[in-house]
């Protein structure tokens, strides 16, 4: 699936460069090429035919290459904490999953890299939907024009700043070449204006991506899902593991993290599966884990497994994951527990699956 639809060409995915080309092409100064962009990207337009800055026949020249939208919102739940799910799909019929999380000070969107994912974590509801495809850079752009639009109205200000985390379905790090350039779009200040550096992106741990984001001047933010320190057990949770070992992960990480700037840090996440990764050994294998390698700019989160009755795990007692905290931090590793999020409506961690179960609380569009 390449940004063109019905061979019109799907304009949240071009660059602002990109769009110069086309409106080059058609015989119009460049400065019109960051009207559009304004008008898509900071105004959050969907239609091209209300860009009223342009000319009208340049709008309907427009119209006829360029379409805006290739997501449709099929449903959208909103969780007891005012956690929100978007269930959309994609103009071929794919899903795609967003969550919008409200905290105080700001607000955080979960967006999806692919439709279903294609790695088998043996704990993660999206892994029973297979990979279906990857998503293009402007379907990874439209989620967050979606979201921010249905939550504050259709081109309305954010009253908050907007972070940014890859950790819904899929493996971003698969969909590499798309990401980086939906971040590039993201992160233009006469758009969304969304800076690398709000934006966080979780990896399974496909290593030679890590190499390449390490190289990068300006990139998001890392994660690590490791949820194992020995590799036997981690190939049984996540097979990823039979292909890229946790030495080698080590090793790429300890290679990004010496080109960290001062201050900060990347993290591991750590599902927490009760009975199974969970005991005091478990924590203390994986403090001297990290020691071993030497890494020191980490932190650990640790999210209590959200269970789903398809899958065979269940969350560990509350007392066990403060303890567990407690070990890793009386061997020098910080960590932190995650709240689950959205888990009444399958938004939280590895519940992306595509639900549309009827007792979920569905709420109308409040913007019409
Ligand atoms: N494929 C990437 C991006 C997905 S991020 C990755 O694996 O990092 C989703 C996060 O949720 C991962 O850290 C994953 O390990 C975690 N997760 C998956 N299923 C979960 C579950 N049932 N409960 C809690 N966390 C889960």
């Amino acid at each position: 699936m390449s940004e063109k639809n019905n061979e019109k060409i799907h304009a949240p995915g071009l660059t602002r460069e990109e769009l110069e080309q086309i409106v080059s092409d058609l015989g119009e100064p460049k400065y019109r090429a960051a009207q559009i962009f304004e008008a898509l990207q900071k105004c959050r337009l969907d239609d091209i035919t209300e860009i009223t800055n342009l000319p009208k026949p340049l709008r309907e020249k427009l119209a006829e290459k360029l379409s805006t939208k290739n997501l449709t919102v099929e449903s959208r739940y909103v969780s007891e904490d005012g956690t929100r799910r978007f269930l959309m799909k994609t103009a071929d019929n794919f899903p795609v999953e967003t969550v919008f999380i409200p905290t105080e000070n700001r607000d955080t969107i979960c967006f999806s890299s692919q439709s279903g994912c294609p790695l088998q974590c043996d704990f993660c509801l999206t892994a029973r939907l297979g990979l279906l495809r990857n998503l293009t850079a402007g379907e990874i752009v439209e989620q967050i024009i979606i979201v921010l639009n249905d939550v504050y109205g259709a081109g309305a200000e954010t009253p908050h700043g907007t972070n940014l985390v890859g950790m819904g379905a899929g493996e971003p790090f698969l969909n590499f070449e798309n990401l980086l350039k939906a971040l590039s779009i993201m992160s233009d200040e006469r758009g969304l204006h969304i800076v690398p550096n709000r934006v966080t992106v979780s990896t399974a741990g496909v290593i030679p991506k890590i190499y390449e984001l390490a190289k990068k001047e300006k990139r998001p933010q890392l994660a690590v899902s490791l949820s194992a320190a020995d590799d036997e057990l981690r190939n049984k949770l996540m097979p990823i593991n039979k292909r890229w070992k946790i030495a080698d992960l080590m090793e790429a990480c300890k290679e990004f993290e010496k080109t960290l700037r001062r201050g900060e840090k990347f993290t591991f996440e750590y599902v927490m599966l009760g009975g199974v990764n969970d005991t005091d050994e478990h924590a203390r294998q994986l403090a001297n884990l990290l020691n071993r390698h030497g890494l020191e700019k980490v932190k650990v989160n640790l999210i209590p497994h959200n269970p789903a009755e398809q899958l065979d795990y269940h969350p560990p007692d509350h007392e066990q994951v403060e303890r567990f905290k407690e070990i890793l931090a009386s061997k020098g590793v910080s960590a932190y527990i995650r709240r689950p999020r959205g888990r009444d409506i399958y938004a939280a961690c590895g519940q992306l699956a595509a639900k549309t179960t009827p007792n979920l609380i569905q709420i109308e569009n409040p913007n019409g």
